[in-house]
């Protein structure tokens, strides 16, 4: 999809997290509600005996609520590689008692196995690896090894390795083109063909998404050479993994268009039912549906999650027996080319017109990880059990939810505590409760959930839970629960009184710093302060990359003295130019207040001039009048009046500090690159 203006979000973190300004305003009531809105809310209420109570919110009326219990039974997967162990586990599950089911028959990670295949996602985290011994570009991971090549005969020719913690790596066994040159390759014992792809691979670049990229990241293009799907593109890393091991090939050709350096550009296979529309008709090779389905998808609106749409803007869709609502768009991305879309139908418009506004659930970080393991791995009945979960809860938002109670670690961390809903679907449904309890608040307690996506630290828990629930360990997020979330934000040159600090008389690191970049390593253990509380006001030393950079190499040369003087020239430079920059911008506004007044008051003069002058007043004689002028020294002569005088002068006032004050501000401008160059 291409976008003429740059008007995209940034690239979104691996949990599709939205930046915090379009959360800001979203969690009003419905902008209005007119008087149709007695029917809606019947609707909406519970009315299954026994059904969990909804908690209403007085601000924030919650418009969701369980109807029906979940009477699902149907334990569809779809018919991937990867879901070749779920058929017995989601039968297995259909027998157990809701609630209970998921935590003992999820089938865990480890560090040497972990639960699941992450394509097409990297992962940062560290665990095994394994690779052909001739070809290892060939990165498969762990739980692909086990499923598909363990055990086989091309096993012995597979060497592991265990990655390191923070190292960006993703599995090529499931990139479709691999697929098919592995099922030959492995045959033959012949992986030449498997490794000039993966050697070629390697040299193009990724797909960008749907966040988009614009021209100067250089992304080669390609589009259909019929034109049948107007605006449709595909990167060339998609155009590799998907469309050549499609009947579609010939059907795209290099995008004629030129991408202009302000137009934004998405990669239209990034979308998961575009993905899942290529190979369904590329198998019954029919492009027409393909380009139909394209079509159709494209024109549809991007959900905006967690925000409040315009009821009549968008169609809307919603699970049988379930009062859960989704956008269309949400519904054709979850649903199209699944075998999950016999579980949904149209909510008609006439049922939501109480309210001017409307929220698509499924916009929800948690409900999108919910469907994902439901669409992987553990079949529909786990997503329909995580809606009702949702459904019967208030919203976890960016403001302050009133709830009776909260979940909060076994071994209490202050300040962290998570809502019903977030503890249900991310904690509850993957055997993590016993690490939580329950804090009741008869009455309610107004708290943030410290996993909604904007809150500090939340983004760094959820990727933490993602690692947890691949490796199954989970004081990985107890630990990281711990250190992270009573730490200040750096106070990078700002001086800060009251906070930790570790580091020397020569430099001194924050707390977030220290955790970010200094534990652990080697030459932490020559600091004077650990862990130490200042009382005089303190600025932070190694926030920029510069210094970062300089300490990660003084620790690979073991040299701590070398580290020690680059901190004192840097410090010399700091007191020659941030404490001058700040007079010069203290006195800068000063002058600008000063300026803004001497305009003013030489407007007014000018103004009195203007209507006091002989030339403005009405001659009623008929006979001319003899005329005088004024002046002074610097302003020059011939004004009609004193006023016209005085406004000059002020105005020539105003122009010289404005004057002076350009000086000044090319000074601070130079001591700025000066501070810069050394930051
Ligand atoms: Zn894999
Ligand atoms: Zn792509
Ligand atoms: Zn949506
Ligand atoms: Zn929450
Ligand atoms: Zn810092």
């Amino acid at each position: 999809m291409q976008h003429e203006s740059p008007s995209l979000p940034p690239q979104t973190p691996p949990l599709n997290l939205v930046p915090q300004s379009q959360y800001a305003a979203s969690f009003k009531p419905a902008s209005e509600t007119n008087s149709a809105s007695s029917s809606s809310a019947e609707l909406l209420t519970p009315r299954r005996e026994g059904a969990t109570p909804v908690h209403q919110n007085e601000r924030d009326p919650q418009p969701y609520a369980v109807i029906y219990p979940s009477q699902v039974t149907d334990t569809d997967t779809p018919s991937s590689s990867r879901s070749t162990i779920l058929s017995e586990e989601t039968a297995n599950a259909n027998s157990a008692s809701p609630g209970k089911r998921y935590v003992t028959l999820s089938p865990k990670g480890s560090r040497n196995i972990i639960r699941d295949c992450p394509y097409p996602d990297e992962i940062k985290f560290s665990t095994k690896w394994h690779y052909l011994r001739n070809v290892p570009k060939f990165q498969v991971c762990s739980y692909c090894f086990t499923q598909h090549i363990e055990g086989t005969d091309v096993a012995v020719s597979f060497d592991s390795e265990m990655s390191l913690q923070g190292e960006a790596r993703n599995c090529k066994f499931q990139i479709p083109r691999v697929q098919q040159l592995w099922t030959t390759s492995k045959r033959s014992k012949d992986f030449e063909a498997l490794k000039a792809l993966l050697e070629h691979r390697a040299g193009v670049l990724p797909c960008y998404g749907e966040s988009g990229t614009t021209s100067a990241a250089g992304v080669k293009w390609f589009s259909p050479i019929s034109g049948d799907i107007p605006g449709f593109v595909v990167c060339e890393a998609c155009y590799e993994d998907y469309i050549l091991a499609s009947t579609f090939v010939n059907q795209f050709e290099v995008y004629k268009e030129k991408q202009t350096s302000n137009a934004i550009w998405a990669c239209d296979l990034s979308l998961r039912s575009i993905e899942r529309a290529l190979k369904h008709c590329s198998e019954e090779n029919d492009w027409r549906k393909f380009t139909s389905f394209a079509s159709k998808r494209l024109k549809l609106p991007k959900c905006v999650s967690y925000e409040w749409l315009p009821t009549e803007s968008v169609k809307w869709y919603q699970p049988k027996s379930l009062d859960y609502i989704l956008c269309e768009t949400c519904y054709i991305d979850s649903t199209a080319f699944s075998p999950f879309d016999k579980y949904f139908e149209p909510r008609p418009n006439e049922l939501l017109k109480g309210r001017k506004d409307w929220l698509c659930l499924q916009g929800w970080i948690t409900m999108k990880l919910a469907w994902e393991e439901a669409y992987q791995r553990r079949g529909y009945n786990h997503w329909f059990e995580q809606a009702q979960i949702m459904g019967s809860n208030l919203l976890c938002t960016a403001s302050p939810v009133n709830h009776e109670k909260w979940f909060v670690l076994a071994n209490h961390v202050q300040n962290f505590q998570i809502c019903p809903s977030c503890y249900g679907v991310l904690i509850m449904s993957y055997g993590y409760a016993p690490y939580f309890k329950e804090q009741n608040h008869p009455g309610g307690a107004e708290k943030i959930c410290s996993f909604f996506p904007t809150v500090r630290h939340a983004n760094r828990f959820l990727e933490k839970l993602s690692e947890v629930i691949f490796v199954n360990d989970f004081s990985l997020l107890q630990n990281e629960i711990e250190t992270w979330t009573n730490v200040h934000p750096c106070p990078r040159s700002e001086g800060v009184v009251g906070r930790t600090f570790y580091g020397s008389d020569d430099f001194l690191i924050c707390k977030e710093c220290y955790e970010n970049a200094v534990k652990g390593t080697v030459l932490e253990s020559q600091f004077t302060y650990s862990n130490t509380i200042f009382t005089k006001a303190n600025k932070c030393d190694l926030y920029s990359p510069r210094m970062r950079a300089l300490w990660a190499e003084a620790c690979t040369k073991n040299d701590y003295d070398g580290f020690i003087l680059i901190c004192r020239q840097r410090q010399e430079i700091y007191l020659q130019t941030i404490p001058v920059i700040k007079a010069i911008l203290t006195q800068q506004r000063i002058r600008l207040s000063r300026q803004k007044m001497l305009n003013a008051s030489s407007n007014f003069y000018n103004f009195l001039n203007s209507t006091t002058a002989p030339s403005s007043q009405i001659n009623y004689t008929g006979y001319s009048q003899p005329t005088y002028s004024y002046g002074a020294a610097g302003v020059g002569y011939g004004f009609e009046t004193q006023f016209g005088v005085e406004g000059a002068r002020l105005g020539q006032q105003a122009s010289n500090l404005a004057f002076e004050g350009g000086g000044d501000i090319a000074r601070a401008k130079y001591l700025e690159e000066v501070w810069k160059a050394v930051e």
